[in-house]
């Protein structure tokens, strides 16, 4: 794909071979395997077991498809896709985001080596820290996620990964990740950034300076909430060597049906991003002047610590997307009685934890989010009782707002 074509069009064009029956839109390629015209081109490739021999003599991907565990076509065009859109040369899809930051940890990393993360992330990469990895001699430091001083001060002479989320999760906060990339530069340590709630169209990671861009494809870019898959990005090969090799091996391989749901995702993120950015900054207006709201989270807000941070690192992208994201938290009067009385009084936005679809949901992070975490935990990560997160959706914004208000003249 050329490079002068706007990120409009790569997630429209990018990633389609088109096979011999000339088909217009993407086929499923559902096979688990693939033939081979004869035995010396099945020894051929299966010559590169990039596992075991010099990665870099491992060609398999351009070399031909073997097994779907290993590479699928469909898979291939969805990771190609958004690894155009990320400003990667590599993309490698993933079963779940989870199996991305698994399979991201497991290919660097060995016993013995140290990992700074911010505090403010995904309960699951929290517990993939904390709990798995560091069963395998991998320890990790939590640090403020805005703090870059705590970044600095965390590094150890073992240090090999330093990973964040930004914006976090539920408050939006945002870090800056120039000044962490650079950080994790002079430490010789690699930068992964989770880009699940702004997405490429929003916010590159890779040309801020990371290493690494991790996704979960279950969220905005399949965007409806359909499927569950995941993503990483890279620049660099002999990263993306070490990936493959692990994810090929250990088998978290993305089902082409989902890969083919996510590159059809792909094609709208643009103009859904824009839609929830435009939703979730009318809905955050709204909430900042009603009584019944004592504060809002929402980095489009000037009264967000971070809204500088957040215009200056948006501002590349005001041609595919201005905005500020489709999350927004916000604290009610009262506390876990009154936030379930204004989620219970919702009669159109969904009940669950999931984000990043074209439905509105609505959470009471406390309750279920991060609930597993202690009060204290959740006190040092501001998650108070009266907090509630509502992912906006693309539904007209007067019926969103009407849903919530409904709750809301129910509060003293
Ligand atoms: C949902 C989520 C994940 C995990 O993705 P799955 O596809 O559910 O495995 C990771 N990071 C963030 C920020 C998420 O929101």
């Amino acid at each position: 794909m050329p490079k002068p074509y706007h990120p409009q069009t790569v997630a429209i064009r990018c990633g389609h071979r088109r096979s011999a029956e000339r088909e217009h839109s993407e086929a499923i390629f559902a096979t688990s395997s693939f033939v081979f015209d004869n035995a010396e081109q099945a020894a051929e490739l299966f010559g590169g077991d990039s596992f075991n021999d010099d990665a870099a003599n491992d060609d398999s991907v351009s070399g031909g498809n073997v097994y779907s565990r290993f590479t699928n076509p469909t898979v291939d065009g969805f990771a190609q896709r958004l690894a155009a859109l990320e400003g990667g040369r590599f993309g490698l899809a993933t079963a779940s985001g989870m199996a991305a930051i698994c399979g991201l940890l497991l290919g660097l990393l060995k016993a013995g080596d140290h990992v700074v993360a911010s505090a403010e992330l995904f309960g699951s990469t929290v517990s993939a820290f904390t709990k798995v990895f560091k069963r395998f001699g991998v320890d990790t430091t939590f640090v403020k996620l805005t703090d870059t001083q705590q970044w600095q001060d965390a590094i150890q002479a073992n240090t090999r990964l330093l990973f964040l989320e930004t914006p976090s999760n539920p408050l939006c906060e945002i870090a800056d990740i120039s000044e962490v990339a650079a950080i994790a530069k002079k430490a010789s340590a690699w930068l992964a950034v989770d880009n699940a709630f702004y997405t490429p169209i929003m916010q590159r990671p890779l040309q801020l300076g990371a290493d690494i861009v991790v996704h979960t494809a279950t969220k905005y870019l399949d965007g409806q909430g359909r499927c569950v898959g995941g993503a990483l990005v890279t620049d660099d090969r002999k990263i993306y060597d070490d990936l493959f090799a692990m994810l090929r091996t250990t088998g978290p391989c993305l089902s082409p049906f989902n890969a083919w749901v996510f590159s059809k995702g792909l094609e709208t993120l643009s103009v859904r991003m824009q839609q929830h950015c435009d939703n979730a900054l009318q809905l955050a207006n709204w909430l900042a002047q009603h009584p019944a709201v004592e504060k809002v989270y929402y980095p489009g807000l000037a009264s967000h610590p971070q809204h500088q941070l957040a215009k200056q690192q948006a501002a590349p992208h005001q041609h595919q997307c201005q905005g500020f994201g489709g999350i927004v938290a916000f604290e009610v009067a009262g506390g876990r009685q009154q936030a379930w009385q204004v989620i219970n009084a919702t009669a159109l936005l969904s009940i669950t934890a999931n984000l990043g679809d074209v439905k509105t949901t609505i959470t009471h992070p406390a309750t279920t989010t991060h609930a597993r975490i202690s009060a204290a935990e959740r006190a040092r990560a501001g998650i108070r009782d009266n907090l509630i997160r509502v992912s906006a959706g693309l539904e007209h914004i007067d019926d969103i707002i009407a849903d919530l208000q409904a709750g809301l003249a129910t509060i003293g």
